[in-house]
């Protein structure tokens, strides 16, 4: 097997297409050298939870948040908010949309032995059904985008109870696409996505009626475990701090991605340059040959997550080890998908030229490959 060399004015100048964690960009890293003083500081002084305190003003700018919502941050990521969820803002029983992984995690989070076995409305991969009102459930949860898939859900309340809450995992999405906060009451995320910062913390955008339950529920006997308790979380997070260590670089990275957003032009414009990257690979893809865009309806597709399926001709392992060996990276399809696929995010920090010159360095590669 020939190597396969791209030529150099075909390939993109940065090739990190991953959806989690994504590329960070230079600027970025700037901020972080300028930042160093405050690393290796304690997180219970002034210049930490001075970075916290303008996380938070940051997040509530770029949101546009509603009278009464607070910015709530804690440890562990999204993973670590489906248990929080399930130990401190679900009720009685919970109903899901789950359209792939990261839906039915949260499904199994909240299938504990607390809880009611919870509602789902199952649907394959690359498609996604809806949410009706269902007796006795008191969150609707659904993600904004099934980064496993490239799937996205409009976020908007499904018919819920006046008193249940709407509960969006919004990992992948928050930061590229644009919605309206009021029509949820817990919008969480991860700041390794379109906000280029490294894991480790979780943050949700908290209405009041959220907040609410989280101390109604504290208030009852049941067991909460300290680490997951969401009261401690948002009683923290009012005096710009974080339960236990918070890594300091995650959050000056993400410091950093929030200003650079909310002078750009804030949401409404980060989500007209995930768009303009996104439609970018719909159209290459539609007009292909060989390729398709794997979700079939044009109004399911995500803007952020851009999952594309190949011809039975093309091998997309090989495309994607090409790629790889070229300087771009993390094009493989979602591991468990098992499709005959290329996933690439277009996240806020990826240039939109870059997504055109990847679209032509995979011109060049499928062409090499079919001679
Ligand atoms: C990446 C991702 C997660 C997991 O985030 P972690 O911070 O790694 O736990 C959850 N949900 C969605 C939709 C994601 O894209």
């Amino acid at each position: 097997m020939a190597d396969i060399t791209i030529p150099a004015e075909l390939l993109p100048a940065d090739g990190r297409f991953g959806c989690g964690p994504s590329k960070v960009r230079s600027e970025q890293l700037a901020d972080l050298a300028a930042a160093a003083s405050i690393l290796g500081t304690s997180h219970r002084q002034a210049p930490v939870k001075q970075l916290v305190g303008r996380v938070r003003a940051g997040i509530s700018e770029l949101f546009r948040l509603p009278e009464g919502y607070e910015v709530v941050l804690g440890n562990g990521g999204s993973t670590a908010f489906w248990d929080v969820a399930a130990a401190g803002l679900i009720t009685r029983r919970s109903a899901h949309l789950d359209f792939g992984e990261f839906g039915s995690k949260f499904v199994a989070s909240a299938s504990a032995p607390w809880l009611e076995t919870p509602h789902v409305v199952q649907t394959p991969g690359g498609t996604r059904g809806s949410l009706e009102l269902v007796d006795g459930v008191d969150v609707y949860a659904y993600p904004h985008n099934e980064t496993s898939t490239g799937v996205s859900a409009p976020v908007r309340r499904f018919g819920t109870a006046p008193d249940a809450l709407t509960v969006v995992d919004a990992t992948s999405a928050a930061g590229g696409i644009d919605f309206d906060v009021a029509e949820t009451d817990v919008y969480y995320f991860a700041p390794q996505k379109n906000f280029a910062g490294d894991g480790g913390l979780w943050i949700a955008l908290m209405s009041p009626a959220a907040i609410e339950r989280a101390y109604s529920i504290a208030a009852t006997d049941r067991y909460i475990p300290p680490f997951l308790s969401l009261t401690a979380a948002i009683d923290n997070s009012r005096l710009d701090q974080t339960l236990n260590t918070p890594a300091l670089s995650t959050l000056v990275l993400l410091d950093s991605q929030l200003r650079w957003m909310n002078a750009s032009g804030g949401l409404a414009w980060a989500a007209g340059r995930t768009a303009e990257s996104s439609t970018h690979l719909y159209d290459w893809a539609t007009a292909h040959a060989l390729a398709t865009p794997y979700v079939a309806d044009p109004a399911h597709r995500s803007p952020v997550v851009v999952t594309i399926d190949f011809d039975e001709s093309v091998d997309a392992a090989r495309l994607a080890a090409v790629l790889r060996a070229n300087g771009i990276v993390d094009t493989e399809p979602y591991r468990k998908l098992g499709r005959n696929q290329l996933r690439i995010a277009t996240f806020v920090a990826v240039e939109p030229d870059d997504v055109r010159q990847l679209t032509r360095s995979i011109d060049y590669v499928l062409e090499a490959l079919a001679s």
